[in-house]
């Protein structure tokens, strides 16, 4: 089944007069890893937020087209009714942490979802275990290494138990080394969850034949006739 369809969609930021998006569709299955890339500046942040439902609500952007996630059209959701389906991992994980240790702010993550306390411990353990932490439990987040803090940041969107799990541009403020271990790890993680991926990145040389698609954004906004699906890698 289909858990990410775009058709024919453009958006435009209300004070600019040419469009992000012109005309854009895609589809992705569930299961599937695709990345979506392009230069600086093509919209690829504004796809994965219109994928995360952060527009037109906190933006005031202007859609037109048609924007259906897991099936039924967007604006068909009731406000918060799909979000904990959707998580997104940023760039800089710093950014979102906001309590001391790996327990605490994944803890804090199933607060903030309304999760019973007596739900909370299973949920912890489970995730821990799924992204291979469980020896990080106690660690105090600020001490770990940036490939660490990543995977405490991927933990805390998979806490969620969301089946589509956004990526932006994970790997930007890790070295070479750490990336390729981020991305071996997230490899691991998506065989043992089977979760969809999407991701946008501007740099795809670290990733080798992680993804099975990619969507390439160009960088002028003239609309565009014709919207052509490649594949880019065998897995
Ligand atoms: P990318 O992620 O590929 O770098 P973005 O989606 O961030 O691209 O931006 C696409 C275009 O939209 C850029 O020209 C950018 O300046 C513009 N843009 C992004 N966010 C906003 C905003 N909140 N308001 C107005 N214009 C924006
Ligand atoms: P090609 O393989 O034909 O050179 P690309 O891989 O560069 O095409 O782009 C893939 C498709 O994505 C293109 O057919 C284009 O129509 C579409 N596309 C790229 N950027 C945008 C955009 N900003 N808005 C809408 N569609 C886009």
């Amino acid at each position: 089944p289909k858990v990410i369809h775009f058709e024919d969609v453009t958006f435009s930021y209300p004070d600019k007069d040419t469009a992000v998006l012109s005309n854009f569709s895609m589809s992705i299955e569930k299961g599937e890893r695709v990345v979506i890339t392009g230069p600086s500046g093509c919209g690829k942040s504004t796809l994965l937020y219109l994928c995360n439902r952060l527009y037109p609500e906190n933006c005031d952007g202007i859609v037109s087209g048609r924007i259906e996630l897991f099936g039924k059209e967007n604006d068909s959701y009731r406000p918060g009714e799909v979000n904990h389906r959707i998580a997104t991992v940023f760039q800089d994980p710093d950014a979102q942490f906001c309590m001391p240790t790996v327990e605490e702010e994944l803890a804090f993550t199933l607060e903030n979802l309304l999760v019973a306390r007596e739900e909370m411990e299973t949920k912890i353990s489970e995730v821990l275990e799924l992204t291979r932490l469980t020896d990080y439990r106690h660690s105090i987040i600020q001490s770990l290494s940036g490939g660490m803090k990543q995977r405490v940041a991927t933990a805390c969107a998979m806490i969620m138990e969301p089946e589509i799990l956004l990526l932006d541009e994970p790997i930007t403020h890790l070295d070479p080394y750490t990336a390729k271990q981020y991305i071996e790890w997230l490899d691991l993680l998506q065989q043992k969850s089977s979760i969809t991926i999407l991701a946008i990145e501007h740099r795809l040389d670290l990733w080798d034949n992680f993804f099975h698609r990619t969507i390439k954004l160009k960088e002028d906004r003239i609309p565009y006739e014709s919207y052509t699906k490649r594949k880019s890698m065998v897995q």
